[in-house]
């Protein structure tokens, strides 16, 4: 692969971004950077910030309740999109 070493991955699935579709949000102090995708996800709740560290943790840790909240948050993200 010939992509530049220190690409900024995202916080959430870890894929690569390019550094202008980025969108970081900080929470306690500390910046996350997030894909577009996962970005969208964040976007639908009201106060991204309050849902992040909930949202990167890890599926397998999360509650069945909070699974089910981001499962139907990301339909709703895929849904957007194909409705544009
Ligand atoms: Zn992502």
């Amino acid at each position: 692969m010939n992509v530049i070493e220190n690409k900024t991955r995202c916080a959430k699935c870890k894929s690569s971004i390019d550094m202008d579709s980025t969108s970081t949000y900080i929470e306690g102090g500390e910046s996350y950077p997030f894909c577009k995708k996962c970005s969208d996800i964040l976007e639908t709740f009201p106060i991204p910030a309050n849902i992040i560290r909930q949202f990167l943790t890890p599926e397998q840790q999360q509650s069945q309740v909070q699974r089910n909240i981001f499962a139907a948050r990301k339909q709703r993200t895929e849904g957007k999109k194909i409705l544009n």
